[in-house]
């Protein structure tokens, strides 16, 4: 009895078990194209070519066939047809990433030296240091030194100027992302590859973190001396911010020469927020806010230690007369390494040549 209800049903088992095989089937394979589509260069990433003659807009495109010798070069050196390129261009590598360091000639041998000790280490090919002071000493060892000719000072116009000159940096590059920080933030390489590989890589991204709870309101200067009050928000310069290559393209109009100080000057705010008004306002595009940006406006305290390697940019300063740093135990103490960024570099590479 039991045998011959085993025997007629057995049959329809092995049907249905077919079919729910081939929707799977079809599933899997109609949602292959969708993902890659996210990542394929759209036909505006041609522009990157900029400052390039022709023949070589294809190398342009594509960052991975730069001289460097990443894990994805290697790879990309077996491919020689155009769809191998397009593949391996999808995945983002470390040189992809154009990081901008502001900084200043007194900070050259005491913040900017410490950068360079920890984390410009690993990433010194895509490294730039915008400053404004001759420094044959960082030239002469092959660090990207740009020297603007920027005010040294602290003054709104002469950070816009120096942000001014990282944007037309990354604009004349063959990067896929531009990332802006200070010279009192620690970047997390690794944190940051895995932060900007979440993004579509084609998509407008501006994201980094704000220093206020809510916007900022701002009060553009119209013809005839006129004002309107917008609201928007902006990533903290200090806090270190990026953009995608797309994004940064569409801001050209309101932020390339000398539009972006001009832009700063009619809202009257600085830099960073010049950029979220022009993101923002101008564009439309909301930012990305991530809590992995930190800068020393907020209480570093609060980051933990077991949190340490995915924070993306770390900050040290002085608030109230007291050290604002994260409390990290580790290789040194804190008279050796007030900012801590030492003992959290010799956590991330414990293999540092300096690390004890
Ligand atoms: N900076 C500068 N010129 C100055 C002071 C500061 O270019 O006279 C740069 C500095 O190198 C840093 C950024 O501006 O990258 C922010 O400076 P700081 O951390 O001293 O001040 P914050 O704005 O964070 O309070
Ligand atoms: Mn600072």
């Amino acid at each position: 009895m039991r045998k011959r209800w085993v025997c007629r049903r057995l049959p329809i088992l092995i049907f249905a078990f077919f079919i729910i095989l081939y929707v799977d089937f079809q599933l899997r394979t109609s949602s292959l194209p969708k993902l890659s589509a996210v990542n394929h260069p759209s036909p505006g990433a041609a522009q990157r070519a900029f400052q390039q003659d022709p023949s070589s807009a294809k190398d342009a495109q594509n960052p991975a066939t730069s001289s460097s010798s990443s894990i994805d070069d290697n790879r990309q050196s077996g491919h020689s047809t155009s769809e191998g390129a397009r593949v391996t261009q999808s995945k983002l590598t470390q040189e992809d990433i154009f990081i901008a360091v502001k900084t200043t000639g007194r900070f050259h041998r005491t913040r900017l030296a410490l950068l360079l000790e920890t984390w410009v280490s690993r990433t010194k090919a895509h490294t730039f240091i915008f400053t404004d002071t001759e420094d044959t000493d960082l030239s002469s060892k092959g660090y990207n030194v740009v020297v603007t000719g920027c005010l040294p000072d602290h003054s709104q116009q002469a950070l816009s100027c120096k942000m001014s000159a990282e944007y037309d940096g990354f604009m004349a590059s063959d990067k896929r992302w531009f990332c802006h920080v200070d010279d009192d933030n620690y970047v997390n390489p690794e944190a940051l590859l895995s932060l900007l590989s979440t993004f579509p890589q084609e998509g407008d991204i501006y994201v980094g973190k704000p220093s206020l709870d809510k916007p900022i309101t701002a009060h553009e200067l119209l013809e005839g001396n006129k004002t309107r009050e917008v609201r928007f928000w902006f990533a903290t310069g200090g806090a270190g911010f990026c953009l995608s290559r797309r994004l940064a393209e569409k801001m050209a109009p309101w932020a390339s020469g000398s539009r972006f100080e001009q832009m700063s000057a009619t809202i009257r705010l600085p830099d960073d927020c010049t950029v979220g008004f022009i993101v923002e306002k101008r564009l439309g595009v909301s930012m990305v806010h991530c809590p992995l940006f930190h800068s020393h406006l907020e209480n570093l305290l609060l980051v933990s230690q077991r949190s340490i390697a995915h924070q993306v940019t770390l900050s040290y300063g002085i608030f109230e007369n007291k050290m604002n740093s994260i409390d990290v135990k580790g290789s040194f103490s804190k008279e050796d390494d007030p900012s801590r960024f030492k003992t959290v570099h010799c956590l991330l590479y414990p293999f540092t040549s300096w690390c004890p």
